[in-house]
């Protein structure tokens, strides 16, 4: 190919890898081929020069019409020169696929393809191939963009081959002088290619299994990237990246990007597929950050920062772009939960004024006096209920730190003030458990209150179990405003229950998270709204809770009622399991109970309810054999989980064998100890809700946790729940260590997946904070036309969000 052609078709690739944003010569493509007319006077120069006459005027689409024409164009003159055939040692002549000609997977996109259009349309893909893109979750262009590196390779500009020195990744560029493959064993082949470039010949090697083929021929412009390697006196390329020198910089001499692949799919293939995605269609995708947005946070504009996500110009560009991305994810979770909490404070509630009386009254008749802890939060929810403005409080305090105690008062005051209240559990089991704590704490104080209520509190419980007329008389005593205080679970207060005067409602998430729900309780009253508290008892560091609970007042209760004995914690060697075994054996001689936690399964509950399964069978008739077992897990029915629950708390059994899905929330102040397997694969916040679980009575216990990982340092983490029982540190030392996702175990998190920001990046999530906040006080309903794209960004994440993980 003539220079001139050369020169004309590497201006052009630029400007496709630049995403035909006519900035790649000064003046733009137009006037530049004009000037090159006249110097080059070559006829495919000229057709060019007029095919690229408006270019600067064109949008987007035209713009990548038009390059393509041109390419094709020249690639019609490139083809027509008979290229050097390469010379081979053994085996048929090379044949060169498709997807492997430097220029073809150029081809302009078929007419009518958009970002939403399938994979498996794309030309070289085919369903076969779509399948594997599938299984990494890329079904469309859009997604394939949006298909992040891992990591970027940083392969240096090219050097002349005579300066090459050993042990150093470098790039080059030459002429591939000739190809020879030696053919190995079992279908292995060694290829050999020599590479001149005026000062030197350089030698490189890859190894393949069956293909023998790089799509480069002898003759033709190559160039390399990778690791040099010293052989004798020689200097080899190991298996470097390759490609042809006059197109693209796809996988060499730049910053390459290493994406997340499967079996099948090379690296080599997803890059050119990204590179070709990001080329055409980068420029497409609407930026859900406004203009306004990204100038005061300085973030790059979206087609911008996929570019450089993928094939970065610098280290500062890459991290420019992840930053972006961050913050667009965090500012999206920012906006559900500043949007959240306006809209709660839209409505008027109820004033539920202090009552100093019959708080004392039950104050009076509590076995125990409340804590520091429990006196501060009360006072906090009593302050929120007294106002106009609905409460929307998170009431966080450990496993045992008394928080039902802070909930009666609440909603004792909540009755004496004239309106009613409801207490949600997440199973039914523990609904039973609050029930019973209710109606204890308020029959010990019965005759004061009556004294000063005029009656004693009407608490009602209602399961799944209530059935028919029972059901129907607790409805309408609900509605009639008889029933002064209703606990269930969750599903069953949300039906369709009318409450006369619902003032209070209190979730109790015990360690269920989400961004999702808590919505609807909130229009079950007339004309105002009722007071929301939600408990939860896991240690959550600030920012994730601003991420999560952002719509949230805090509440903390930070201590322990007193004398509770916190059970020791130890780390045991898988080998010394036996001893583990023995301790169980033990208590249960001596009329105490044990729970047995199975390691967890990210990857589905399935796997995970067959491991349980296979140790309960492994314990059943093995170690455990004289003991009374059973078995809970996820996969099991709502009612079977409640019968083995039930047993357990009534002591019909010894030992429970569960997976960490399962609500292990109840109340078994007899368990004395808990073994964990498989304990590294857990958050350090999970382990310590779970030893949480025991401990509850008077006697000493223990929990055992069992790594599978050997050698010394391996258990660090885990060590640091042997060493503290300080649950917040817990949290935060493991939010760093893991991430967010990890930290609450990935399923029941409810978080959104996060692929590039991390929640426990303190300024970027204040910074999307008031972003967030100054958006919406602007435009509370995103209805301005410069938040269009930001809207639809934001509907499509609460429809992902919402689905069932
Ligand atoms: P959680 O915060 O896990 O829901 P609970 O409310 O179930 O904790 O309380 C745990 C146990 O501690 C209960 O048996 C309760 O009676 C007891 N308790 C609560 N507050 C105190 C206190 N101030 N002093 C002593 N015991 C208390
Ligand atoms: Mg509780």
């Amino acid at each position: 190919m003539p220079a001139d052609l050369q020169t004309a078709l590497r201006i052009l690739l630029d400007e496709v890898n630049d995403g035909f944003r006519d900035r790649v010569v000064i003046g733009g493509l137009s006037g530049f081929f004009q000037n090159f007319v006249r110097s080059a006077g070559n006829a495919e120069v000229a057709k060019a020069a007029a095919l690229l006459q408006d270019y600067g005027s064109l949008d987007h689409d035209r713009r990548v019409a038009r390059i393509n024409a041109v390419l094709k164009m020249l690639q019609e003159t490139d083809g027509s020169q008979p290229a050097a055939p390469a010379r081979r040692v053994d085996g048929p002549t090379t044949r060169v696929p498709k997807a492997d000609r430097p220029w073809t997977w150029l081809a302009a996109p078929a007419p009518g393809t958009t970002l939403s259009t399938p994979i498996e349309s794309l030309q070289g893909v085919g369903p076969v191939r779509a399948r594997l893109y599938k299984r990494l979750g890329l079904r469309t262009i859009g997604d394939v963009l949006f298909h992040f590196p891992l990591r970027h390779i940083a392969y240096p500009p090219p050097v002349p081959i005579a300066q090459l020195f050993f042990q150093q990744e470098a790039s080059i560029e030459g002429t591939l002088a000739r190809l020879e493959v030696e053919d190995l064993r079992r279908g292995l082949k060694k290829l050999h290619a020599y590479v001149r470039d005026g000062t030197d010949t350089a030698h490189a090697v890859w190894l393949r299994h069956g293909v023998a083929r790089i799509g480069v021929q002898a003759g033709q412009p190559i160039a390399l990237s990778g690791k040099l390697i010293q052989q004798g006196r020689q200097l080899i390329f190991d298996n470097p990246d390759y490609e042809r020198a006059d197109g693209p910089r796809v996988h060499t001499r730049r910053m390459v990007p290493v994406h997340p692949l499967t079996a099948g799919l090379t690296e080599r293939e997803m890059r050119n597929r990204v590179h070709w995605a990001v080329a055409y269609f980068a420029d497409a995708v609407p930026d859900p950050l406004p203009q306004t947005i990204r100038a005061q946070h300085g973030l790059m504009p979206m087609g911008e920062a996929l570019r450089q996500m993928h094939f970065p110009s610098s280290p500062e560009g890459a991290a420019e772009a992840r930053r972006r991305f961050a913050f667009q994810e965090l500012l999206t979770i920012q906006l559900v939960v500043v949007q959240r909490r306006l809209h709660a404070q839209h409505d008027p509630a109820a004033p539920l004024p202090r009552h100093d009386a019959v708080l004392r009254a039950l104050k009076d008749g509590l076995p125990f006096t409340l804590t520091a802890a429990q006196r501060r939060v009360t006072d906090e929810i009593l302050h929120d209920l007294a106002l106009r403005q609905p409460m929307t409080r998170l009431l966080q305090g450990e496993v045992g730190s008394g928080k039902t105690a802070v909930a009666a008062l609440a909603l004792l005051n909540t009755i004496a003030t004239g309106y009613q209240g409801a207490l949600m559990a997440p199973t039914e089991i523990l609904a039973e458990q609050h029930f019973g704590t209710l109606s204890q704490l308020y029959s010990a104080a019965g005759d004061q209150l009556e004294a000063v209520l005029g009656r004693r509190p009407h608490v009602t419980l209602l399961t799944g179990s209530v059935k028919g007329r029972e059901r129907t008389r607790i409805y309408a005593e609900v509605a009639d405003g008889s029933v002064d205080v209703l606990v269930g679970t969750q599903a069953l207060i949300q039906e369709k229950l009318e409450f006369a005067r619902l003032g209070l409602a209190i979730v109790d998430e015990q360690h269920r998270f989400g961004v999702r729900q808590r919505v609807t309780l909130r229009r079950r009253a007339a004309d105002t709204v009722p007071h929301l508290l939600v408990m939860t008892a896991t240690p959550i560091p600030r920012t994730l809770a601003l991420s999560l609970y952002g719509d949230l007042d805090l509440s903390t209760i930070d201590q322990m009622p007193p004398g509770r004995q916190f059970p020791r914690t130890v780390l045991l060697d898988p080998e010394d399991r036996g001893l583990a075994y023995e301790r169980i054996r033990r208590a249960v001689a001596k009329g105490e109970q044990a729970f047995v936690i199975c390691p967890l399964v990210e990857e589905s509950e399935a796997l995970e309810a067959k491991a349980a399964t296979e140790e309960y069978e492994r314990l059943r008739i093995g170690e455990l054999k004289s003991l009374r077992l059973a078995l809970l897990h996820g996969r099991m029915k709502a009612a079977d989980k409640d019968a083995t629950m039930r047993a357990f708390r009534d002591r019909q059994l010894d030992v429970l064998v569960s997976t960490a899905v399962v609500e292990v929330g109840v109340d078994i102040p007899n368990a004395t100890v808990m073994l964990i397997e498989g304990a590294e694969r857990f958050g350090l916040a999970q382990l310590h809700q779970f030893r949480g679980r025991i401990g509850r009575g008077d006697r000493p216990s223990v929990c055992i946790l069992l790594s599978d990982l050997a050698g010394p340092g391996a258990n660090e983490r885990l060590q640091a729940v042997v060493d503290t029982t300080d649950g917040l540190k817990l949290a935060d030392t493991d939010l760093r260590l893991r991430g967010p996702g990890d930290f609450f175990g990935v399923r029941q998190s409810g978080l959104p997946e996060l692929k590039v920001a991390r929640l426990d990046d303190a300024p970027l999530v204040e910074s999307a904070r008031s972003a967030a906040v100054a958006i919406l006080e602007r435009d509370p309903e995103l209805s301005e036309p410069e938040h269009a794209a930001l809207r639809e960004h934001l509907e499509a994440f609460l429809v992902r969000a919402s689905e069932p993980s």
